[in-house]
């Protein structure tokens, strides 16, 4: 379901030299708001050329990304993925944080190889090249993107469990138990229904 941005792959006919050298095509997307990062993304691109003298292959972009995460950078496949609900409700952090980040993994992997995914190239790069803080996590509302819980309760107070886990224990596979008191979760009993 992704749609290429890999400018080699449209310039493969292109014979003339002259023809690499013009702005990379960039992939129409439907809808807006992902056609208005594909051209953050092919922006961040030109400002890493220009200041680090050098062409990189683009990379292909999908907004497939499920999750709490805002974005996932493929390096072996040179690939984005975004997250498309958290995008909507976020968007200017996505053009001026999300999609930075992510480009730098790409960028670092295409400089230096394997290396610490959030290390010094990757904090070295973001700085250099978009001015921006390297910050490793985002602090979006997940709450849209997080699946249904189920409310638990020990000591401590109420906690919510994970669909996966409950079904864990409903299948009686496993017990959960609290990190700080120790005592086994327990699932909160329903108000009945009159
Ligand atoms: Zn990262
Ligand atoms: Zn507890």
């Amino acid at each position: 379901m992704f749609k290429s941005l890999n400018p080699f792959r449209a310039l493969q006919n292109a014979p003339s030299p002259q023809s690499m050298l013009k702005a990379h095509p960039v992939v129409t997307f439907q809808d807006p708001l992902h056609q208005q990062m594909a051209l953050q993304v092919e922006h961040c691109y030109q400002i890493a050329e220009s200041k680090l003298g050098r062409c990189f292959p683009r990379p292909e972009i999908g907004f497939m990304l499920r999750g709490k995460s805002a974005g996932t950078a493929h390096l072996q496949l040179n690939k984005l993925r975004f997250n498309p609900k958290l995008l909507n409700d976020n968007q200017q952090a996505f053009l001026d944080d999300v999609i930075p980040h992510e480009i730098c993994h790409l960028l670092a992997f295409q400089l230096y190889g394997r290396v610490k995914p959030h290390g010094r190239e990757w904090q070295s790069l973001m700085q250099s090249l978009y001015g921006r803080v390297p910050r490793t996590t985002h602090s979006f509302d997940t709450r849209a993107v997080e699946g249904k819980t189920f409310e638990y309760r020990c000591q401590c107070g109420p906690i919510k469990l994970s669909i996966r886990r409950h079904n864990k224990v409903i299948r009686g596979e496993t017990q959960y138990r609290c990190r700080r008191c120790g005592q086994q979760l327990r699932a909160e009993p329903r108000i009945p229904p009159r």
